[in-house]
């Protein structure tokens, strides 16, 4: 099975655990014959998946499209909140106790959604 990563963080999404994906494809329309793209699927991990939903909208009609969807799934249900908490949870409980020491951020690969 093909390794899933969050688009926003890049963390790899090991099958079974929670996250949220969005499908994608086109098709011609009144166009004999129909052309249809391959699907992509696009997955966010729970934590980016909240911290979209939470934030303000962004930029582009795509975007705005996925992260409607992705608020309405997000609010529709505390589920993903609570593993995004229990995420960050583990996240703070593996920090060392003097701080930021020799800890460099995680590298950003894609910042958004990139459409
Ligand atoms: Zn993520």
């Amino acid at each position: 099975m093909e390794s899933l990563f969050c688009l926003r963080c890049n963390q790899e999404l090991e099958p079974g655990h929670k996250s949220v994906a969005v499908y994608m494809f086109s098709q011609t329309v009144g166009v004999r014959p129909r052309q249809k793209s391959g699907a992509r699927r696009i997955c966010f991990c729970p934590r980016c998946s909240v911290s979209l939903a939470m934030g303000p909208a962004p930029e582009g009609a795509l975007n705005v499209a996925a992260w409607q969807m992705i608020r309405d799934l997000v609010g529709a249900d505390p589920t993903l909140t609570r593993a995004a908490w229990e995420t960050l949870h583990g996240v703070v409980e593996e920090l060392p106790a003097t701080g930021t020491d020799g800890i460099a951020p995680p590298a950003r690969t894609a910042g958004y959604f990139e459409f």
